[in-house]
């Protein structure tokens, strides 16, 4: 017991201190000291995917196995020797990329804060969006959205903007910049212009400047580009698209690619980012949005399982009992049933991460309540992260789902306490029958309509008679001396709650705030302290992005791991705010998967150029 608060303690203590701070802007820091105190011991594990070899000529090898649904990796060739060669090498990977998405359609999210100056803050938000939708990737970029009550996006965004521009959106908005430019990325179209050499993370990279040729047409790539330097495939495109036709705005972008599967760098965030708050400025227009994709290794929908891979682990159900259930067992087996085909359809509709590692932390939050409340449940609770933004929990059966975008919120543990101890209280009272959901015909439909078939809200009653268990348990807890962190996460939320809409509003669960003031769990902010942004050393909330790392292709969440940086002024804070991506970039079986928003572990080794 005592074991176990350690070890949560420990590790949530160390990323919140990575996810305190954060980047102020994307440009790597150029000073070699703070390159030298950038990097930290990574210590999870490798990739399970065998890795290519890397032998001294620097081809590319095709690893020893392939696992299923991963593309073959792109033959090797012989090196470029003149930066000619390396543009027509990576003009040729970008359409090996492109090519090996088609079959794809993973899952884009985009949450974007529209910003107002606070004299104290900065820029805050005043208002918000969120949009979650699946691209199609096989002929043009093509995408469906799983938020269907919702005006699209080029809609939303026009409202807002049209006095001042016409907004152009081709050919999606956000999803532009997965590519430079699908159809037309090469000389014909562009000129190539190498800057430098320059350390992105552990990959070091050569930097070129692409400008598109006069008479192309308007809306070609214009900016920079980061290539790795072993296989030449791009893996940092930074700029916009020009030119703009008349009344008419390309927004800037901040476009980050993974090696998450060997031979490829499968784009993974976009930060994008317009407004000038400087005395004078004209554009009115200020943001920052950010987008994640993941969900490449999602089946198309449709595509079945193919008959060779069915296995036959045992010719006898074991799992089953001797005899037949008595009505209650079968009521307990009836309700695991509904469980199980919500967790697997929320999972194959890459809304909900496989069972990971961020699960044991939760998980022994939950133990820790449970065996101080001696609680003695018949079957055992488990919990899954949610991989969306906004802020929501929900509980199936005995499943505790919470969203990324929570957790990645939360200051500390007894925070994270006062989230699952909630949904636990509406598991120990009974509340989750949910058992419509054994019937499977229930879980027969497409995975953009998911938030249309699937929704555990709880009645107002059930909601109340929650928070007065929650807060009942949390007293008995461990964390019973330290809930005013708690309330003051509630209190900086609740000062946030009117300008956040988007992230507030829960997709599948209850909402956590109403008509912008928090309800959930709202006794914790009674005995709270208040707010206070200028006291540098108190954390109500962090902003999104710091604390769960997603992997783009397989959907697995991890705890991000990085240095510290010093908050220095009220500004530094951000509570709930997105901020800009600077993956560590590392080659697949190298070491782990990039942390997004790690900051200043981006080393900036640069070389001068040849
Ligand atoms: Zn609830």
């Amino acid at each position: 017991m005592r074991n176990k608060t350690w070890i949560v303690t420990a590790g949530l203590l160390l990323s919140l201190s990575a996810a305190a701070q954060q980047p102020a802007d994307s440009q790597p820091p150029s000073d070699p000291a703070a390159a030298q105190t950038s990097a930290p011991a990574q210590q999870q594990p490798a990739p399970a995917q065998a890795a290519p070899s890397q032998p001294a000529s620097n081809s590319i090898a095709a690893p020893a196995s392939k696992a299923p649904g991963m593309p073959a990796p792109p033959k090797a060739e012989a090196q470029p020797t003149t930066m000619d060669q390396v543009v027509d090498r990576f003009v040729l990977r970008e359409r090996g990329l492109v090519k090996m998405l088609e079959t794809r359609t993973p899952v884009l999210e985009t949450y974007l804060q529209n910003l107002t100056l606070d004299p104290a803050l900065g820029p805050v938000p005043k208002d918000d969006r969120y949009f979650l939708g699946r691209m199609d990737l096989s002929e043009s970029i093509d995408r469906k959205d799983y938020i269907k009550d919702d005006a699209s996006m080029e809609k939303h965004l026009m409202g807002g903007f049209q006095k001042l521009f016409k907004v152009q959106y081709q050919p999606l908005g956000f999803s532009w910049m997965i590519f430079a430019d699908r159809n037309d990325f090469d000389r014909n179209h562009y000129d190539f212009r190498y800057i430098r050499r320059e350390f992105l993370g552990d990959v070091r990279c050569l930097v070129f400047d692409v400008t598109p040729k006069k008479g192309t047409g308007n809306g070609r790539f214009l900016g920079r580009i980061w290539v790795e330097d072993q296989d030449f495939n791009i893996v940092r495109l930074n700029g916009t698209y020009a030119p703009r036709p008349r009344n008419s705005f390309f927004f800037h972008m901040d476009s980050w690619r993974l090696n998450l599967i060997p031979g490829y760098w499968v784009p993974a965030f976009i930060y994008s980012e317009e407004g000038d708050f400087s005395a004078g400025a004209k554009n009115k227009i200020a943001f920052k949005a950010q987008s994640r994709i993941w969900g490449y290794d999602l089946r198309k929908e449709g595509q079945g399982d193919e008959l060779t891979n069915i296995k036959v682990d045992s010719v006898q159900d074991d799992s089953a009992a001797a005899q037949d259930a008595s009505p209650l067992a079968a009521q307990r087996e009836w309700q695991q049933q509904a469980e199980d085909n919500v967790v697997e359809r929320l999972t194959r509709a890459g809304l909900l991460a496989p069972e990971g590692d961020v699960d044991k932390i939760l998980m022994t939050v939950v133990n820790n309540i449970e065996v101080t409340n001696n609680i003695d449940l018949p079957r055992p609770v488990r919990t899954r992260v949610l991989l969306t933004s906004p802020l929501e929990t929900f509980s199936v059966g005995n499943t505790i789902v919470v969203s990324r975008g929570l957790v990645d919120t939360l200051p500390d543990e007894a925070s994270l306490a006062m989230v699952l101890s909630h949904e636990l209280a509406h598991i120990v009272l009974g509340h989750n029958l949910g058992s419509q959901y054994a019937f499977n015909d229930r879980m027969l439909f497409s995975d953009e309509s998911t938030y249309q078939n699937l929704g555990f809200k709880h009645i107002p009653e059930e909601e109340t008679a929650a928070d007065k268990k929650a807060v009942e348990m949390l007293k008995n807890s461990p964390y019973a001396q330290k809930l005013d962190g708690a309330g003051l996460f509630l209190k900086a939320l609740n000062g946030r709650a009117a300008a956040l809409g988007g992230l507030l509003t829960a997709h599948l669960g209850n909402d956590i705030a109403e008509a912008g003031t928090v309800t959930r769990m709202s006794a914790l902010m009674t005995s709270a302290p208040n707010v206070d942004w200028n006291k540098l050393d108190q954390i109500a909330a962090l902003p999104l992005g710091g604390r769960v790392k997603l992997n783009a292709w397989d959907d697995k969440v991890e705890l991000v791991k990085s240095q510290p940086v010093a908050i220095t002024s009220a500004r530094d804070k951000m509570p709930f705010e997105v901020t800009p991506f600077f993956p560590r970039l590392t080659r697949t079986g190298n070491t782990a998967p990039a942390d997004p928003n790690a900051a200043a572990t981006s080393a900036a080794n640069t070389k001068p150029a040849n």
